[in-house]
C-alpha cells in the first residue's frame, strides 16, 4: 500500500542569507572616537538586522595612543569588530587599501571614524545598492562647515584635477561611498603604489548613484591633516592620474622654439642690414631668465613623475601588517 506523502513545505519561506556589509575604517590616534563610532554603527544597523549583517574592519595605521587598546577591549563583547594593525603609520590611503584587501563583505563602505561621514546615510546607500547600483557616492551637500581657505583650496583642487586628469572625479565626494564586491575585486587587482583612492574609485566605472549629506564637525579627537600634507596628497592625486602636465612641454617647448627661431632670423637679418646693435641687456636678461625658469619648471614636472615611477618600480608592499585580530569572527 502506498502512503500518501505530503509534500514538506516550510511554514515560512526560508530566510534569504543576509548580505554582509564591510565598513572599512582607517584609524590613526583615534582613542576618543572609536567608542562613539561603534555605538552609532550599532544603532544604524539594528533596524537592518533582517537583511544585513556587518563587520567593522579597523585598520590601525600606526597609532601612538590607546587606539589599539580601546578597539581590542570593545572586541571582547562585539563580534563584528576586526582589527588589522599596521607596522607603522602608512597614511590613510594605504590603510584603506589594507581594509579593502581584507574585507569579506558583499558590499564595502570606507568610512571615517570621527563621524564626519554620517552613518545614518548608510541605509539609503544600501537601498540604492539593492536596486542595482554598484557604486553609491556620498556627496557633501555644502562646505559651509569649512573655513574659507579650505573651501577655496578644495574648489581649486577639483578644478585643476579635472582639467588635467585622464579621468575626472566628482566634486565633494570623499572616500565615503558604497562599493559592490565586483568593484572591490577590481580595486584589489590594481597594484599601483601611489594610491589616490578617490580617483581609483571613479576610474573603475560601473553603475553609479549618489546620495547627499551634510558633513558635521569632527566628534572627537583632532584631524591629522595639515595643509602641507594636503598639498602633497593633491600632488599625488594629480600626478598619478594624468599625463597632460608631462606632454604639454612638447607643445610649449615647440611653440617657444619656433618663436625663438623666427626671432633669431629677424635678429640675423637686422644685424646684416642695420649693423651690430649692442644695447639689449634687458631683452637678453629677460630671455635667459624666462627660459631658465621654464626649463627648471619643466624638469620639475618631469621629476614629479619620475619620483612616482621610482616608487612604482621598487614594488614595495603598500603596507606592512603587524597583526590581525578576529579574522572570520573568532578572537
Ligand atoms: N587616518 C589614517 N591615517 C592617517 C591619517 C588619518 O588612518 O595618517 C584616518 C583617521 O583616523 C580618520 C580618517 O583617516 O578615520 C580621516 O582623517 P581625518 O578625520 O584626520 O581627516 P579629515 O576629516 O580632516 O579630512
Ligand atoms: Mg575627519
Amino acid at each position: 500500500m502506498t502512503m500518501h506523502q505530503p509534500t514538506l513545505r516550510p511554514a515560512y519561506p526560508a530566510p534569504l542569507p543576509r548580505k554582509l556589509v564591510s565598513l572599512l575604517v582607517p584609524v590613526f590616534n583615534e582613542q576618543e572616537a572609536v567608542s562613539a563610532f561603534l555605538t552609532e554603527i550599532d544603532r544604524v544597523f539594528a533596524p537592518l538586522h533582517a537583511t544585513y549583517d556587518y563587520e567593522v574592519i579597523f585598520v590601525n595605521d600606526g597609532s601612538r595612543d590607546a587606539t589599539e587598546f580601546v578597539i581590542r577591549s570593545r572586541m571582547t563583547d562585539n563580534p563584528h569588530i576586526h582589527l588589522i594593525n599596521l607596522s607603522r603609520n602608512f597614511g590613510k590611503e594605504a590603510a584603506l587599501s589594507a581594509a579593502i584587501d581584507h574585507a569579506q563583505g558583499d558590499v564595502c563602505i570606507p568610512i571615517d571614524v570621527d563621524l564626519q561621514d554620517p552613518p545614518e546615510v548608510i541605509p539609503e546607500m544600501l537601498d540604492l545598492w539593492s536596486k542595482g547600483a554598484q557604486i553609491v557616492n556620498a556627496r557633501r551637500a555644502n562646505r559651509t562647515q569649512d573655513t574659507w581657505i579650505k573651501r577655496k583650496t578644495a574648489q581649486g583642487f577639483y578644478r585643476v584635477f579635472n582639467a588635467l586628469a585622464d579621468h575626472s572625479i566628482p566634486q565633494d565626494v570623499g572616500d565615503f561611498r558604497l562599493l559592490d564586491r565586483q568593484v572591490i575585486d577590481v580595486l584589489r587587482d590594481m597594484n599601483e603604489r601611489v594610491r589616490f583612492n578617490k580617483a581609483l574609485f571613479s576610474w573603475v566605472g560601473f553603475e553609479t548613484e549618489e546620495v547627499t549629506f551634510d558633513r558635521p564637525e569632527r566628534q572627537a579627537g583632532t584631524s591629522a591633516w595639515t595643509y602641507w600634507k594636503l598639498w602633497n596628497f593633491a600632488l599625488d592625486g594629480i600626478f598619478s592620474s594624468s599625463t597632460v602636465p608631462l606632454r604639454i612641454w612638447t607643445y610649449a617647448g615647440g611653440t617657444l622654439a619656433l618663436m625663438a627661431f623666427l626671432y633669431a632670423a629677424v635678429l640675423f637679418f637686422r644685424t646684416l642690414v642695420v649693423g651690430i646693435d649692442v644695447p639689449g641687456y634687458a631683452s637678453t636678461m629677460i630671455t635667459i631668465l624666462m627660459f631658465g625658469g621654464l626649463n627648471l619648471f619643466a624638469i620639475g614636472i618631469v621629476g614629479e613623475y619620475i619620483a612616482r615611477i621610482y616608487s612604482e618600480v621598487r614594488e614595495r608592499p603598500l603596507y606592512v601588517l603587524r597583526s590581525i585580530h578576529n579574522p572570520g569572527g573568532q578572537n
